[in-house]
């Protein structure tokens, strides 16, 4: 990539900050953060986390890594440093963060409730015996701790330390939030022990505070302590309890990393939560320490970390997210490459990966995660192949990916797309009430695009396949997308529903298009009817709301919106309709339609009901636009006769689904031209040997 001078304004940004005893060359600082691969993928670990430091990351974390085998995340694979196996497989981690000049931190963990150890067995402890809170909801309690064993607990922090000596980390961390058993020490209503360890705050922040100076004496030699902590969003009283403990032990640790006491909004979606959301929280600590602060805010604008640098907020950016869809934001504001930034959306799917015990991955990003088993760069490109040409036929975002990724390898590409307006999907979805970032996805590519000569667009131009075959391209790549159908198939029903045709049937794509079905003279009553179990559902709730249309919303799942769990929007979704006055009923399967009511079913009783509407909207599942393909196929030998040598059908054309997939599967049919067979499959297993105890 070319690369330029960087602007003298951003210079705070690059200054190195001292850390107890190591130095961050700048204050760019990639916070732990789950990726899905830990102890079970080191290799694919090391190298995702090393493409971090290579983009400029100063700090570099693991994710969070278990002291103990009784706190055993099973089936998420977190780090570890259980016994002396682990460090080989951490050294590969550190040994990649350190050959492009950033430091390493290690977040040493122990769960405590939230727990199950269902690899080990272990019971877990816990301040007091208390239910387990992991997300399997296992009938399983926690051991309250005698004396003897937080000691024991203590003497394995220390052991888990001196293995992260050993595994040349520079920084060490005491993780005391996240409602993992120090943070369980904190609180007054959790921890009721009556000894040393609980009652006053001075008795909470007790064990917190030993295992810090214990940490110090072991490490701090040579490594920097760093605390992971976390404070209410809103402090209105310094009286506050975690504000007062804070207060107790604020010039402790070398490095503070502060997080608020809500998940929903640390790690939110860009629906509900929007860049340095945390500032007023963490300002306000940064008051009470001496000690240098670090906290995330999904930072993506360059300005707005220079203005928490320069406030005073914070002494370091930290990022899990930005890091995620950009590992080169630091070089890129280096060198001057500042619309280069390909910017976090806030869509947390990389989240949802890794809480499905899966490695992350990335919308924005196709290439996170496949650093090492594809040998993927997050910058760079393989040259072309030869002075071929490829005509890509829609651009969504399958599309968009692939035309910008074809173009930076040096073909001559031509993007043809049906709309006057790009981005398909993600620009009709972002215009849904709190959706606008998800454009970045459509824009960040157009941007790229518009520095590629050998990239020519063609908006309003729908291509049938005599228009293919005219345009004679070698390679062609069809992007086309999919439609919502209408017809109430998806997970629950196999068939069309009874009376799916009738007029009062209203597609969401209208809606999509910005239709809206409304009743003359009336108010309008619509029940949308998902079996999609996403974010759209709620999305296109929340419109026809502000088109004060009336919505029931029917689900045959137990909650609406399952899978948005996994993204973190669920909680936030449910809230908003609520407050908006949405009806949400669940449990109920859609049986038939007849223009006034619908008949749903009890997916438990089979019991039947009606309820009256003046419209239906089903959302339940996508039909592949894929006639244009499947002409294609049928051309085959008069596409060869002209030259042709390859074709490809793309992204939800193929598999309707996420658009981090559509983004995937545009990024590998770029990358993978000009590939033989045996070059594009690799297996990519880790192959490094596990150790005994996991
Ligand atoms: P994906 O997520 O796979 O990128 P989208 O549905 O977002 O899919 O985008 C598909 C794009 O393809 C849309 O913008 C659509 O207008 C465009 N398209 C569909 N058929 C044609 C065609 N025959 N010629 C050109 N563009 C097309
Ligand atoms: Fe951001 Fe979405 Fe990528 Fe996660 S998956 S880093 S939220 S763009």
């Amino acid at each position: 990539m070319e690369t330029g001078k960087r602007d003298p304004r951003y210079d705070p940004l690059f200054e190195p900050l001292k850390i107890g005893p190591v130095t961050a060359p700048n204050r760019f600082y990639q916070v732990p953060h789950c990726s899905g691969m830990g102890y079970r993928r080191p290799q694919m670990m090391a190298a995702m986390r090393g493409m971090k430091a290579e983009g400029g990351w100063g700090v570099v974390c693991t994710e969070y890594c278990s002291i103990h085998p009784s706190s055993d995340d099973m089936p998420y694979p977190h780090a570890s440093l259980w016994d002396d196996s682990d460090i080989a497989k951490l050294r590969l981690m550190t040994d990649a963060v350190h050959e492009h000049g950033a430091l390493a931190g290690v977040e040493l963990w122990y769960g405590g409730r939230s727990t199950v150890n269902l690899y080990t067995r272990e019971p877990a402890f816990g301040p007091n015996s208390l239910p387990n809170t992991a997300k399997e909801g296992m009938p399983l309690q926690t051991k309250a701790m005698t004396i003897e064993d937080i000691d024991t607990l203590k003497g394995w922090y220390q052991a888990a330390a001196e293995r992260a000596l050993e595994a040349n980390f520079d920084i060490v961390y005491v993780y005391a939030n996240h409602e993992y058993l120090l943070h369980d020490f904190l609180s007054p209503t959790i921890n009721s022990r009556q000894d040393q360890y609980g009652g006053s705050a001075e008795n909470r922040v007790r064990l917190i505070r030993e295992i810090i100076e214990e940490t110090r004496a072991t490490v701090g030699h040579r490594c920097a302590v760093a605390v992971r902590y976390s404070i209410p969003r809103e402090i209105d009283n310094d009286k506050d309890e975690l504000i007062k403990m804070f207060g107790m032990i604020a010039e402790l640790p070398d490095l503070w990393d502060i997080t608020v006491n809500d998940y929903n909004w640390e790690m939110g979606s860009s629906r509900f939560v929007k860049e340095a959301s945390n500032q007023d929280a963490v300002a306000k600590i940064k008051s009470m320490t001496s000690k240098p602060v670090v906290s995330v805010g999904r930072f993506t604008s360059p300005d707005t970390m220079l203005s928490q640098i320069k406030s005073g907020v914070q002494d370091l950016i930290g990022a899990a997210r930005p890091s995620i869809a950009d590992p080169f934001i630091p070089q890129k504001i280096n060198h001057g490459r500042l619309d280069d930034i390909r910017e976090c959306i806030g869509c947390n799917v990389c989240y949802a990966h890794d809480s499905l015990g899966s490695p992350l991955r990335c919308t924005q990003n196709p290439t996170m995660g496949e650093e090492w088993r594809r040998g993927w760069h997050a910058d760079q490109v393989p040259e072309r192949h030869a002075d071929e040409s490829v005509l890509v036929i829609g651009a969504g975002p399958a599309g968009l990916e692939a035309a910008c990724t074809l173009g930076q390898r040096g073909y001559q590409v031509t993007l043809a797309e049906a709309q006057t307006r790009l981005g398909g999907r993600v620009t009709a979805e972002s215009q849904l009430p709190g959706f606008a970032e998800w454009a970045r996805v459509r824009d960040w590519r157009m941007g790229q695009i518009a520095k590629l000569p050998n990239v020519n667009v063609y908006p309003d131009n729908r291509l049938d396949v005599e228009a293919v075959l005219e345009l004679e391209h070698q390679h062609v790549v069809v992007a086309t997308g999919a439609t919502w159908r209408d017809d109430g198939v998806g997970r629950w029903r196999e068939t069309a529903f009874e009376g799916s045709e009738d007029p009062a049937v209203f597609s969401v794509e209208r809606v999509l298009k910005g239709e809206f079905p409304k009743t003359e003279g009336s108010n309008t009553h619509v029940i949308i009817y998902d079996d999609d179990h996403y974010y759209m559902s709620a999305a296109i709730a929340l419109k026809l709301r502000e088109e004060n249309i009336a919505v029931t919303l029917i689900t045959p799942a137990g909650r609406l919106g399952e899978w948005s769990y996994h993204t973190q929007e669920q909680y936030g979704s449910m809230t908003a309709l609520l407050e908006l006055g949405v009806k949400v009923v669940t449990n109920q399967g859609l049986i038939s339609w007849n223009g006034l009511a619908a008949t749903i079913e009890c997916v438990f009783s089979e019991v039947e009901s009606t309820i009256e509407a003046d419209y239906l909207m089903p959302i339940t599942a996508k039909l592949p636009n894929d006639d244009l393909w499947l002409a294609l196929q049928s051309k085959q030998d008069e596409f060869l006769s002209k030259g042709g040598l390859s074709m490809q059908l793309i992204g939800d054309g193929l598999t309707p689904g996420l658009i981090a997939a559509a983004v995937y599967s545009g990024h590998k049919v770029a990358r993978e031209l000009g590939l033989t067979d045996a070059e594009k499959n690799q297996t990519g297993r880790d192959t490094t040997t596990v150790s005994f105890t996991h």
